[in-house]
């Protein structure tokens, strides 16, 4: 199959079957997402979503965040991986918003990427889910399962390469969408170990499939 003819198939799908696809991770204005979005790296959304209501409620703002201590935010965070990564993050990241930011959620890759605990994937959820910019970020999941599609080439070896695969193929209108697309379908059906390929809508444009099913082509 075709690399367009692939994207095109597998975008239909996916518009077809889930066209409302989002984050599953819990917020109410930019600066949750961004708080939520640092602590979910190599952490599961659920486990955010349960320690992030009483920490917002506690420090709604940056200046809460820029204000506080490692002493006082830690245990809000406790549970999550790297916690005391994490803690330092936030406060640093709080204290430079105040500062050099009045405050506001910097709309660009670039500036995003100067908060600490903020690198290129968590700058490109905040462009896209909060501003709407065509941004592509490539977690584990939108990593692997891309590969094993066949929408980049296999030889992709870094989530900078996929990302601007990515970009390049699919059309602006959707890259927001197939980003939650991509990660929904590795979180539930493509999974790392065993991916779920008889219940998978897309076997049929897949490669991963197509390869472990000759029959198939
Ligand atoms: S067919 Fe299997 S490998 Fe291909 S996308 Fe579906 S679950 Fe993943």
């Amino acid at each position: 199959m075709r690399r367009k003819e692939r994207y095109d198939a597998i975008i239909d799908y996916f518009q077809k079957h889930n066209p409302d696809a989002e984050t599953e991770l819990n917020y109410s204005n930019p600066f949750e997402l961004l708080v939520a979005v640092i602590l979910s790296a190599q952490c599961t959304d659920k486990r955010i979503n349960l320690v992030t209501p009483k920490l917002f409620e506690d420090f709604p703002t940056p200046e809460h965040l820029a204000s506080s201590n490692f002493d006082e935010l830690f245990p809000y965070i406790k549970s999550v991986s790297y916690p005391n990564n994490k803690t330092k993050h936030l406060l640093g990241m709080g204290k430079m918003l105040v500062e050099e930011f009045d405050s506001e959620i910097p709309s660009t890759t670039k500036e995003l990427q100067k908060l600490p605990g903020v690198g290129r994937k968590t700058a490109n959820v905040i462009t896209s889910v909060i501003f709407d910019q065509p941004s592509m970020a490539v977690d584990t999941h939108v990593y692997r399962v891309s590969k094993r599609i066949g929408l980049v080439p296999l030889k992709s070896k870094t989530p900078l390469e996929v990302e601007n695969y990515l970009i390049k193929n699919i059309p602006k209108e959707h890259i927001a969408t197939a980003h939650h697309w991509l990660i929904l379908h590795g979180r539930y059906i493509c999974l790392a170990r065993k991916p779920k390929c008889e219940e998978c809508g897309i076997k049929a444009y897949c490669r991963y499939y197509a390869k472990n099913n000759p029959i198939m082509q």
